[in-house]
Order: structure tokens, then sequence, then C-alpha cells
């Protein structure tokens, strides 16, 4: 059975997820961009692993968009993205970035692109520096 741990930026929240990821979805949608801060979203899905929180579940916290399924998980104290149990228990959500053990799955698909950012265009061509800039 395929182990990933994971933890959030102050460290207080430690878990660790047992089982594989089905899917892997960049979603550029408003409401993930406003989520993350960023151009997209980056979360893994599964409907058959399960999450156990190792330390700081009760650090952990859920936003859930009213009249939407669109839902947040994060740690109270540092705010970083976490992992979250949706529609009744059967779909665990796993925002990759949250996870300190490497994956094999490849994202499947940018979803939601006729919602994205302005500046969200051809950012592969924009120019890469292995550290800061100077
Ligand atoms: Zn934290
Ligand atoms: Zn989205």
């Amino acid at each position: 059975m395929t182990k990933h741990s994971g933890s959030c930026l102050c460290g207080k929240v430690v878990f660790e997820i047992t089982g594989d990821f089905e899917s892997f979805y960049l979603c550029h949608c408003s409401r993930c961009r406003k989520d993350t801060g960023s151009a997209h979203a980056s979360n893994l899905f599964s409907m058959s692993a399960t999450l156990n929180w190792h330390t700081g579940a009760e650090a952990v916290k859920i936003f859930t968009l009213p009249e939407t399924r669109h839902s947040r998980s994060f740690c109270i104290t540092c705010g970083s993205a976490l992992p979250s149990v949706q529609m009744s228990g059967k779909l665990l959500v796993v925002p990759a970035g949250s996870l300190d053990t490497d994956i094999e799955i490849k994202p499947s698909f940018h979803i939601s692109m006729a919602d994205k950012a302005q500046w969200d265009d051809e950012l592969e061509k924009t120019p890469m520096l292995t550290g800061l800039p100077s």
C-alpha cells in the first residue's frame, strides 16, 4: 500500500495518506485562484485512499463557500492548504504542495481554463532561474 506524508508550513499539522491517487487536476477557476493566491490549485484526488492526522488535527479548519461545493482545509496558524475529505467521506482531496513525499502521478489536466487569470498565458515561456533573482 502506497503511503505519503505531508505537513503544513509551520509544522503543527502532520498527516499521512495511505493508498493511491486516481487523478491530479490543476484548476484555474476563480475560486481556486482566490483560495491559493496563485494561477491554479494543484489537487490530487482519491476515492480509496485514507487520511490520518499525525499531529495538529485540532489546528485544521475547513471553510466551505456558502451554496457551493468549493471548500478548503487549512492550518489555523499558518494558513497552509491541507487535505480534506469531501462528498460525505467518499472523496479525498490533497493539495499536491502539502506533500513531503514524491508522487508517481503526473497532472492529468489543466481544468477550468476558460476562467484562467489574464496573466496566465504561456507561462512555460517565462524565463526560468534555478534560484532567486540577484
Ligand atoms: Zn501550520
Ligand atoms: Zn477550481
